[in-house]
C-alpha cells in the first residue's frame, strides 16, 4: 500500500529581549540556578504582569517575514494546566486572538520551490526548568525558575509538509529567517529554538487526513528528522496490519531511538482557555505595523537569488553564502572592497574561511581575519602565488596578522630579483631541453612546465608572473 505522509511543525523560539515578558527579570542565559525572579515571575499573590514592548515589536516582525495578516486586536488568554515548572499554574499565551494568522514560508528543496503555510505566530511566556537528579532513586526534582517568564513566540505551520526532506530545509529556513531579523539567537543547544512535530499517514491521494501523533521533547533538528522517520515506519507497519492510528502525544526517547507514548488526545487536558483579566487588549497601529516593516531587512531567499544574478555565482554557492546572515554580510563586504572576481571570493570563502571556522569551532562573527585583510591577502596572490597565499591564509587565522606581516615575518616574499631569477631560469632551459624544444614547436604548455619547475626548485617562492615573463625573453631570443 502506498501512502501520503502529512507533517505539520510548531516552533518555539526564545525572543532575544534583555528582561521577560511580563517582569523586569534579566532572561541572560546560564546563570545560577533562581537568581533571575522576582514576585511576578515567581506568580506571588497581588501582583500584576506588564507587557515587554520589545517582545511583542519581535513578535510583529517575525509575524511580518513570515508573511502572515497581523491582527489588529490582540489579547493575551490564560492556558490553565497544573504542572510544576509553572509558578502561576496557568500560561499567558494567544488562543483567540493570534498576533498573526495565515502567511507563509517559501522554500527551497533540492532547487524545487515550495510554500509552507504558517496557520499562526503568537507571542507567550516560557515556563520555569526542572533538574532532575542524577540517581534514578532519588526521591525529589530541583526546579529553575529563571527561564520562567521569558518570552517565546511560537509559529505553527499548516499540515503542509509532505516528507522529511521538507522538514529539514523548513527547520534551517525558518531559523535563517529568525537570525536574518535578529529576533532570536535560536541557540539550540540553550533551548532557545525548539520544535515539536505531528505526523500523520493516509492511503495515496485520500482526501481526509489520517489521525496525527504528536513528538515533544525534540532537542535538535537531528532528533526532529530522526523521530519522524522512525514514526513513518511505525504508523505504516500498524496500518499495513489493519489498526488504528491513535491521536496521541509522543516523547521520544533519543538514547533508545524509539518514541512512547506520553498521553492519548482523549486523556489531554482541557486547558480551559479563558482572556487574561490582568492585560488590557492591544490595539495594535497601522503605522507602527509599518514602522517595524521597515526594519526587516533583505531575507534569505530574496539575497540568495540577488547574489545569483548580481553576482553571477552558483545557486549552490549562493545557497551555502545565504545560510547565515553575518556569513552574507562578510562576503559582500569583501566584493566591496575589490574589484576580485565575486566567484573567487566566494571560493576563498567557501573552501578557506568556512573549513577553518568548522576546525576552530567559530563563528564568523568572531573570524579573525576581516574582510578587508581577506581581501589584501587575495590580491597579493599574484604576486605571491596560490601556494604561499594558502599558507599565509592559515598563518592569519591562527595568529590574526595581516598577510603583509606574515609575508615579512615568515620570510615569504617572493623572489622578484631579476637577476636571481634571471639565472635561474637559465638553468632550467639548460635542464629540460625536451620542453624548450616542445615550446620552439608551439606547445604553450611546456611554459607552464616550465616555470612550474622553477617554482619547484624555489620551493613556490619565485614570482611566477615575473618567472614567466623572463622564460617568454629568454626562449624569444634563443636559437
Ligand atoms: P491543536 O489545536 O489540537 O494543537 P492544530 O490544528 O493547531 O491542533 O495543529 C497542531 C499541529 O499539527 C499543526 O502544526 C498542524 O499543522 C499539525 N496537524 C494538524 N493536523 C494534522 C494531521 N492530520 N497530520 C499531521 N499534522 C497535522
Ligand atoms: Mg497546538
Ligand atoms: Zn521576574
Amino acid at each position: 500500500m502506498e501512502y501520503d505522509v502529512v507533517i505539520g511543525l510548531e516552533t518555539h523560539a526564545e525572543l532575544d529581549t534583555d528582561t521577560k515578558l511580563f517582569c523586569g527579570c534579566s532572561t541572560a542565559f546560564g546563570s545560577e540556578p533562581n537568581t533571575q525572579t522576582c514576585p511576578v515571575c515567581l506568580a506571588l499573590p497581588g501582583v500584576l504582569p506588564v507587557i515587554n514592548r520589545k517582545a511583542f515589536e519581535h513578535t510583529v516582525k517575525t509575524a511580518l517575514a513570515l508573511n502572515c495578516e497581523i491582527n489588529n486586536f490582540v489579547n493575551f488568554d490564560r492556558k490553565n494546566y497544573y504542572y510544576p515548572d509553572l509558578p502561576k499554574n496557568y500560561q499567558i499565551s494567544q488562543n483567540y486572538f493570534n498576533l498573526g494568522n495565515d502567511g507563509f514560508i517559501e522554500l527551497n528543496v533540492k532547487g524545487k520551490k515550495n510554500r509552507i503555510g504558517i496557520h499562526n505566530v503568537h507571542l507567550e511566556e516560557d515556563a520555569g526548568k526542572l533538574v532532575h537528579p542524577e540517581a534514578s532513586d532519588a526521591s525529589y526534582s530541583l526546579i529553575d525558575f529563571n527561564r520562567a517568564g521569558v518570552p517565546l513566540v511560537e509559529i505553527v505551520t499548516k499540515p503542509d509538509m509532505r516528507c522529511i526532506d521538507e522538514v529539514e530545509v523548513f527547520m534551517h529556513t525558518l531559523r535563517n529567517i529568525l537570525l536574518y531579523i535578529g529576533v532570536s539567537d535560536c541557540k539550540m543547544q540553550e533551548g532557545s529554538l525548539r520544535f515539536e512535530a505531528s505526523i500523520s499517514l493516509c492511503r495515496k491521494g485520500a482526501q481526509v487526513f489520517g489521525n496525527r501523533v504528536e513528538i515533544k521533547n525534540l532537542n535538535s533538528m537531528k532528533a526532529v528528522l530522526k523521530v519522524l522517520a522512525y514514526e513513518i515506519s511505525r504508523q505504516r507497519e500498524l496500518l499495513e496490519r489493519g489498526e488504528q492510528i491513535v491521536m496521541e502525544t509522543r516523547l521520544w526517547d533519543e538514547i533508545s531511538a524509539v518514541s512512547r507514548r506520553m498521553r492519548l488526545k482523549e486523556e489531554s487536558h482541557d486547558y480551559r482557555y479563558f482572556p487574561e483579566p490582568d492585560l488590557v487588549p492591544i490595539l495594535v497601529d497601522k503605522k507602527n505595523i509599518e514602522s517595524i516593516r521597515m526594519t526587516i531587512p533583505e531575507l534569505p531567499t530574496k539575497r540568495h537569488q540577488r547574489f545569483v544574478s548580481e553576482y553571477l555565482i552558483s545557486e549552490y554557492d549562493a545557497g551555502i553564502l545565504t545560510e547565515s546572515k553575518s556569513l552574507s554580510d562578510y562576503f559582500e563586504e569583501c566584493v566591496k572592497l575589490t574589484s576580485n572576481s565575486p566567484k573567487e571570493l566566494t571560493n576563498w570563502i567557501i573552501n578557506d574561511v568556512l573549513r577553518v571556522l568548522n576546525e576552530k569551532k567559530k563563528e564568523i562573527q568572531d573570524f579573525n581575519i576581516s574582510p578587508k585583510m581577506l581581501v589584501e591577502l587575495i590580491e597579493m596572490k599574484s604576486e605571491i602565488g596560490g601556494a604561499i597565499a594558502k599558507e599565509v591564509f592559515s598563518e592569519m587565522s591562527n595568529t590574526g596578522k595581516d598577510a603583509p606581516t606574515v609575508v615579512r615575518e615568515k620570510n615569504l616574499k617572493p623572489l622578484s630579483n631579476t637577476a636571481e631569477l634571471s639565472s635561474l631560469v637559465s638553468e632550467i632551459i639548460g635542464a629540460n631541453p625536451k620542453a624548450v624544444e616542445d615550446y620552439g614547436n608551439g606547445k604553450e604548455s611546456a611554459l607552464s612546465f616550465l616555470v612550474g619547475q622553477s617554482m619547484k626548485v624555489t620551493k613556490g617562492k619565485a614570482n611566477p608572473k615575473t618567472l614567466l615573463e623572463i622564460f617568454k625573453e629568454k626562449l624569444a631570443n634563443s636559437p
